[in-house]
């Protein structure tokens, strides 16, 4: 019996799925969704729902490309968040773990990445031209470079550092410090050294 005719059509297929997604080669998918299929019928249909639910809500604000269920993110539909200060993160998730601590009261700008040639992600695969719109737009102040405290994340943020104050030279830019203590994802951090880290930036 060859191995096509042993191998479930759909099993092949849902596994083939999630490969798609960045960062999920063979093992991601094959975790997933070998231990998916471990849930009780009704509970892995409920996950697979809440996935479909936000894969069909959610798309990129269309300011600062945060994930969000309108055009417009939360953020950027307050009138009282100040549009003088944008704090630039990789992600999504790196934006609401600021926003988690309720003491930031600017704007984001999600860069979708970072630049990363190994990887074959360059400046133009990041939206650092709708950066340069927005602080010109929004005539702002300052800019927080929150990208990952690693490589790649102080890389970009180096870039982007000379990028601003060669076409913006009033405009301030500032690096979150982070603590020694974390050298993980800003996502990971605990709220009182992203706190620290907010405070102390330079
Ligand atoms: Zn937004």
């Amino acid at each position: 019996m060859a191995f096509e005719d042993v191998f479930p059509p759909s099993l092949k297929e849902a596994l083939e799925a999630v490969q798609e997604v960045p960062t999920y080669g063979e093992r991601g998918a094959s975790r997933l969704v070998y231990n998916l299929m471990k849930l009780e019928p009704e509970k892995r249909l409920e996950v697979v729902n809440k996935l479909l639910e936000a894969s069909k809500k959610l798309r990129p604000c269309k300011e600062c490309f945060l994930l969000t269920e309108g055009e417009l993110c939360r953020v950027c539909s307050d009138e009282k968040r100040s549009r003088k200060f944008i704090c630039v993160v990789e992600e999504s998730q790196d934006a609401y773990a600021i926003e988690r601590l309720e003491r930031y009261k600017g704007v984001y700008h999600v860069l979708g990445g970072r630049i990363a040639p190994l990887e074959g992600v360059s400046p133009e695969d990041l939206t650092i031209n709708e950066l340069m719109d927005r602080i010109e737009r929004y005539g702002a102040k300052e800019v927080i470079l929150a990208t990952n405290p690693n490589v790649e994340g102080e890389a970009t943020a180096s870039y982007l550092a000379s990028l601003i104050k060669k076409r913006f030279p009033s405009v301030k830019v500032t690096r979150t410090a982070y603590g020694l203590q974390f050298g993980g994802l800003l996502e990971l951090a605990d709220e009182h050294s992203l706190e620290k880290s907010l405070e102390n930036r330079r």
